[in-house]
């Protein structure tokens, strides 16, 4: 007994010096290796959260982009899509305006204008999302709409979207708070069936329900590392009231219901002199809240996302546009890789074109651009390092014969 008494022991876990690395020895009292150790990561973390949240960002109305800026920052990367950029550049701008508000007790409260951006696959959603990313002061991050599910099935909770917002803030709250969020393949939560069903919808309506209240501001408990919440992981609690969402999808289908509803709608003495001026080819410009209800959003959701704006589907001008010239088009990134052999790379036009009319052909749309032009491509970068050459042309002749040679159906799947 009188053993125990006269050890030494660390004051914080009581061990003795025998059952520890070493002791120090304070004024009263003692602490170990371990103790310490844990102390001093202790007080890095509580030092690095209040120095994180002291610094929430700090935006100023003359140094923010102005939507003129923003648009013509997009128009170097994004081909046409005139519109849904418009409406984009008017909702950041916005954004940050509502974030620097001062209450001046007019009772006037700028609120969030939500975006859902509508447009077949491939047209340019993602990389409008992406172009805008790269020039805000706010944290910005990209999720799939896929991967949720309704609490207590296989997938992720709803609250995961805003995991990601998270670590793109490094855990820094107030940041996190004032961030975009981009839903893509937001059309992969409608409702199946335009009756609400009894049985459980699990990836549809509940998502909805779940969505629901990210969009309309409430405080959310975020499960750190994302996935699925379990019971002994620790929660962050972060307010989405100020984080604005936008939201993508193809809404494969849309168009029909566009369709019926002008159909419907246009009868009577006007009817035959409106329908002549519709756009078939075009429907989605027409699209219009009801038409999102029809899909199988419920209205909770479509009147939380009031700013509603579509893209263009992407025609043989736009593609042979896209090759060639935005910032990084595909064409320029081959030209550099080229460069970097001490090669300089060209094209005949008429190689240009011949990309184009195959991509129409069979239906590749913009992202089947880049499978055609590496597939034209894989001869001559496997071929080029090891020669002398210093420049090489690409010709019509060798474009037809390599996609030939590879069985263009084969990219079809791509
Ligand atoms: P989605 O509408 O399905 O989100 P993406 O934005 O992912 O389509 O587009 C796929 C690819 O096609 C992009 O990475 C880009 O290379 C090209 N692309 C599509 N639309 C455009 C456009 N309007 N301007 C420039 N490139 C485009």
């Amino acid at each position: 007994m009188a053993d125990s008494k006269t050890k030494k022991r660390c004051s914080f876990c009581g061990r003795s010096e025998n059952e520890v690395g070493f002791l120090i020895t304070g004024i009263n009292g003692y602490i170990c290796d371990s103790c310490a150790t844990q102390a001093y990561e202790i007080t890095q973390e509580a030092l690095g959260m209040s120095k994180h949240s002291k610094t929430s960002t700090k935006l100023n109305l003359q140094e923010l982009p102005k939507p003129m800026e923003i648009k013509a920052f997009l128009d170097q990367y994004v081909i046409g899509q005139d519109d849904a950029k418009r409406f984009l550049a008017v909702s950041v701008y916005n954004h940050y305006k509502r974030l620097m508000q001062k209450d001046n007790g007019d009772d006037v409260e700028i609120e969030k204008s939500n975006i859902i951006m509508v447009g077949s696959t491939g047209t340019g959603k993602t990389l409008l999302a992406r172009t805008i990313a790269k020039l805000l002061h706010v944290p910005f991050t990209i999720v799939d709409a896929t991967v949720l599910t309704e609490a207590g099935y296989v997938g992720e909770d709803i609250e995961s979207i805003l995991t990601r917002l998270l670590q793109v803030a490094d855990y820094n709250v107030p940041e996190a708070e004032q961030g975009i969020v981009f839903i893509d393949e937001i059309d992969k939560i409608a409702r199946k069936g335009d009756n609400p069903s009894i049985t459980r919808d699990v990836s549809g309506e509940g998502v909805q329900q779940g969505l629901l209240k990210l969009l309309e501001g409430s405080v959310v408990n975020v499960p750190p590392q994302g996935g699925r919440k379990h019971p002994d992981q620790k929660m962050i609690p972060v307010n989405t009231k100020n984080i604005l969402f936008i939201c993508g999808g193809a809404f494969d289908g849309i168009e029909k219901k566009i369709a019926q509803r002008l159909n419907t709608h246009v009868v009577g003495y006007t009817a035959s002199q409106k329908t002549a001026t519709l756009d078939k080819n075009n429907m989605m410009q027409y699209i219009a809240p009801q038409d999102l209800k029809s899909f199988g959003l419920i209205p909770e959701i479509i009147g939380r996302l009031p700013v509603l704006t579509y893209l263009n589907p992407l025609d043989r001008a736009a593609l042979r546009s896209i090759l060639t010239e935005p910032k990084n088009s595909i064409i320029k990134q081959y030209v550099k890789l080229f460069e970097m052999d001490g090669v300089q790379l060209t094209f005949e036009d008429a190689v240009f074109e011949y990309i184009v009319d195959k991509a129409v052909e069979y239906k590749l749309g913009a992202r089947g651009l880049r499978s055609i032009v590496e597939t034209i491509m894989m001869d001559v970068m496997f071929e080029i390092p090891s020669e002398e050459k210093k420049e090489y042309e690409v010709t019509l002749e060798y474009a037809k014969r390599q996609l030939e040679k590879a069985n263009i159906a084969r990219l079809q799947s791509a």
